[in-house]
């Protein structure tokens, strides 16, 4: 286990003015919380957080970093809380720990990586600073370093398979190579061990007959170069029996005709000499066709740059060259890591950059200026004239998955969607059934409403119920086109029906008060009278682009020409009230009906309907400003309540309240309407004056006899000097 002291020392060699305490503070701090805790290897817990510590140095980061590591296991596994972390170690630190302990509660709640791509994603999008997803990494690879230490064997493969599908590619993705061959290796000796044994079988034969290889082809290369008096760094090495395996299965090759066992790597100061480098290769020995790329001119996506060609090299052996500036390691090596490592040179890398790129045309479209590098160039970019930690974390935020949110089912399956998006979406996301009998939704294990919006990692639960159907209010806070879509389609057809509903019962309305049979022969007739379907014409009354009388009149008068068909009078109806309101029964406010804003008419009210044009019916009560002054009696409805009103449906009223102002009196009237099972749903302080307040408050009731009796507890209390419906 590594001590203290060498850790300091380490850090020392690149950082030389570091301030020791914070870190000495984090290595007492998390050796003390974690105490006697034991890892599977039965070494002390905290060898494991001093090691991840230590693979970061190697990488060269930077002492927030560090101390992360050194705490990234606190908050989660031991009686340490966040907030103690941020007392004693300061707001930075406090969100990177923060940051790594929720990207380990994500992977302990997702059992399966089916969906790898997307929980990349997911990790990617919560790793606000890319630190958090550095030390994660880090975190992993020695967690992976240490599996052999579990016993179950399920355990261990899952955990191999999420390194191979979620971290490797994560760590190609920021460009840490080492740290991604190293995952996948480790992932390979867990998940296939038998296929790594014969990659190392194999490749000690080779040796046996041939010798190693690698030695006397380096000094030949070297040689090469020198006669060519051309300054370069060299290495070789060979292949990672992973990476082998996978050549294998993607070329679908057998061993021996592997070019690329072994790989050297040249480095050089300039992009001319990279490609100068490349000429002499191909000049002395011959290359193996379609092997040669140029990431140069295309880097990848993570920034990487390099030449890679393979050739018959010396010996006769296949070997596989990468050729790329020194510059350019740095970034292949480290990625995005490479910043801290190289920020004290990065001015000269720039300048020099510069210097060469007027001298050299070609140079200007290579490095730093590729489309593809911009992520990361940018980055760079940013960390470097960031000056203090508060623009570096405001930075360095990945904008690449900026505008999704990732959400996990209650099987930890993981669903993306666009940013914004509520419990309703994802419900329309998993399947269109589950979005139409949406009724409520658990987040994170809490009932939240419908339109909450969703955030990253949140596990969402969708209640169902199969009489639920998707509500007009949705559309006002769904973001995706399939949720809008399939809630449009349904009002659409929703609306068609309650206005044909209506249509109906304002055409039964006037026939009866003529003391008329409204019935089969009646729809038929309707049919004759426009040669079109009576449904159209009875959606058109509905709609109100034609009344109900205007039918009747029409009816009458052709039947007058006619002669036939003579409408039939239905005597027992003589005695009824020509002002038979229309029941709203089975009309859905929101759709055909809407209850008007101006007097909130709730039942037990006597009630009026004002038609408009395409809209259904406004429903007002009879006192109301709004009717007394109406000018169109045409348009005018006389309504009923529907008789069996559903005992749970809620009707909102208003009322205004004068009480004392006085210590507890608000708190005293808000217990006075619970007391009653009113629900406040919007309250208005109209005034406030020393002695006395005046609010509107708007309450859910069931009817008239509800609202009678809360209004009647409110007037019973002293404090209230005043209390009635608006
Ligand atoms: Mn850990």
């Amino acid at each position: 286990m590594i001590q203290q002291f060498e850790l300091i020392q380490r850090l020392k060699q690149y950082i030389p003015h570091l301030d020791e305490t914070p870190i000495n503070k984090a290595y007492v701090f998390a050796m003390k919380v974690h105490g006697a805790q034991l890892r599977a290897s039965g070494d002390p817990y905290f060898s494991h957080p001093l090691e991840v510590a230590n693979i970061l140095i190697d990488l060269r980061l930077d002492p927030a970093s560090i101390i992360t590591a050194l705490l990234h296991d606190t908050v989660e596994d031991t009686s340490a809380t966040l907030d103690e972390i941020k007392a004693l170690f300061g707001h930075e630190i406090a969100q990177l720990v923060d940051g790594v302990t929720k990207l380990t509660r994500i992977e302990l709640q997702s059992e399966e990586t089916k969906q790898a791509e997307n929980f990349r994603k997911l990790v990617l999008a919560m790793s606000s600073d890319i630190r958090v997803l550095i030390v994660k990494l880090a975190d992993r690879l020695h967690n992976m370093r240490t599996l052999h230490y579990i016993k179950k064997r399920e355990k261990r493969n899952r955990i191999a398979r999420e390194t191979m599908d979620i971290y490797a590619p994560l760590a190609e993705r920021i460009g840490m190579h080492s740290v991604k061959d190293e995952l996948e290796d480790l992932s390979f000796s867990i998940l296939n061990p038998e296929g790594r044994e014969s990659i190392l079988s194999r490749l000690r034969y080779l040796h046996e007959v041939s010798g190693q290889h690698i030695e006397t082809i380096l000094l030949e290369l070297r040689q090469l170069m020198d006669a060519h008096h051309i300054d370069i760094s060299l290495s070789g090495r060979e292949k990672t029996p992973f990476s082998i395996w996978r050549k294998m299965q993607i070329q679908n090759i057998a061993f021996e005709q592997l070019a690329d066992i072994m790989a050297f790597r040249i480095l050089v100061d300039t992009v001319p000499a990279c490609y100068q480098v490349l000429g002499i290769l191909h000049g002395e020995y011959s290359l193996i066709p379609g092997r040669f790329k140029d990431y140069i001119s295309m880097p990848k996506n993570n920034g990487y740059q390099s030449l890679h060609t393979s050739l018959i090299g010396p010996m006769n052996q296949r070997i596989e060259v990468q050729i790329r500036t020194r510059d350019m390691q740095k970034i292949a090596e480290y990625g995005v890591a490479a910043h801290w490592y190289y920020k004290k040179t990065q001015h000269d890398v720039v300048h020099r950059t510069a210097s060469h790129g007027i001298e050299n045309p070609s140079e200007k479209t290579a490095p730093m200026e590729g489309k593809q590098y911009a992520w990361l160039r940018g980055l760079l970019d940013i960390l470097e004239h960031a000056h203090n930690p508060q623009e570096f974390l405001e930075h360095t935020k990945l904008e690449m998955f900026a505008d999704q949110v990732f959400c996990f089912t209650p099987k930890g399956d993981v669903i993306a969607l666009p940013k914004g998006a509520t419990t309703v979406d994802f419900a329309y996301t998993l399947h269109s059934e589950v979005g139409d009998r949406t009724v409520a939704a658990r987040i994170n294990g809490r009932q939240m409403p419908l339109r909450t919006v969703l955030h990253n990692g949140d596990q969402v639960e969708i209640v169902t119920s199969p009489s639920q159907n998707p509500s007009p209010a949705w559309e006002r806070f769904v973001i995706t086109g399939k949720a809008r879509a399939r809630i449009r389609k349904f009002v659409r057809q929703q609306q068609h029906s309650q206005f044909l509903e209506l249509g109906k019962s304002l055409l039964r309305r006037v026939f009866e008060k003529e003391g008329l049979d409204f019935n089969d022969d009646t729809l038929k007739q309707v049919a004759d009278l426009y040669n079109v379907p009576a449904d159209d014409t009875i959606l058109s009354v509905g709609q109100g682009h034609i009344t109900a009388k205007d039918i009747f009149e029409k009816l009458k008068n052709r039947q007058s020409t006619l002669n036939t068909h003579p409408m039939p009078v239905h005597h027992a109806r003589e005695d009824l009230s020509p002002t038979q309101p229309v029941s709203i029964q089975g009309l859905i406010p929101g759709m055909a009906l809407h209850y008007s804003k101006c007097c909130h008419p709730i039942p037990g009210d006597t009630i009026v309907g004002i038609v408009s044009e395409g809209r259904g019916v406004h429903v007002h009560t009879f006192d109301c400003e709004h009717i007394v002054h109406f000018k169109e009696p045409e348009r005018l409805l006389h309504l009923s309540w529907n008789h069996n009103i559903d005992e749970t449906a809620r009707f909102v009223t208003r009322m205004s309240i004068t009480f004392l102002n006085q210590q507890g009196c608000l708190a005293r009237v808000m217990s006075l309407i619970a007391g009653q099972g009113g629900n406040i749903s919007n309250l208005r302080v109209m005034h406030r004056t020393a002695e006395f307040w005046d609010i509107s408050i708007d309450i859910e009731v069931s009817g008239h006899d509800h609202l009678s009796s809360i209004l009647a507890a409110l007037r019973t209390s002293p404090i209230i000097s005043k209390a009635e419906r608006h």
